[in-house]
């Protein structure tokens, strides 16, 4: 398994790995890949399995572990398990990222959305005069 970790050391492939056409694909781009591509599958799931950040508050391995915040692939992140995850006075999700993104409690507002989407719903005093004067044109026709 060893000769495979440069093929591995991005943790986000882990995101992917579900998809084991990906893989394949990857292996298929490698000049001397150490594997072949029938064992893309086990790939995958070895991938899911171990490459997988471990949870920073407790520690677990699991493939179902989540990176907390609005990050990209490459990008520093703390990583964590679900069940770490299901506590809501920690981690949250923003209405608008919806389930698949995961935050920590103090980058949500108390509307519950991420600094991306904060004040999304919310109209300014003078958007508010422009959505009165917008509606009183309506009423009026043309
Ligand atoms: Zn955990
Ligand atoms: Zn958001």
């Amino acid at each position: 398994m060893i000769q495979m970790a440069h093929i591995l050391a991005d943790q986000w492939l882990s995101e992917r790995a579900d998809n084991v056409g990906k893989i394949k694909d990857a292996i298929a781009r490698m000049n001397d890949a150490p594997v072949q591509l029938d064992q893309a599958s086990m790939i995958a799931a070895l991938i899911q399995e171990g490459l997988t950040p471990v949870c920073v508050k407790c520690g677990r391995l699991s493939s179902q572990n989540m990176a907390v915040g609005d990050v990209r692939p490459g990008d520093e992140a703390n990583w964590i398990c679900r069940t770490c995850a299901s506590d809501n006075s920690q981690y949250g999700h923003c209405r608008c990222c919806g389930e698949n993104l995961l935050f920590s409690v103090d980058e949500l507002d108390d509307q519950g959305l991420c600094q991306e989407h904060a004040g999304e719903f919310d109209l300014s005093p003078e958007e508010e005069e422009d959505w009165e004067s917008y509606i009183e044109n309506v009423q009026k026709g043309d």
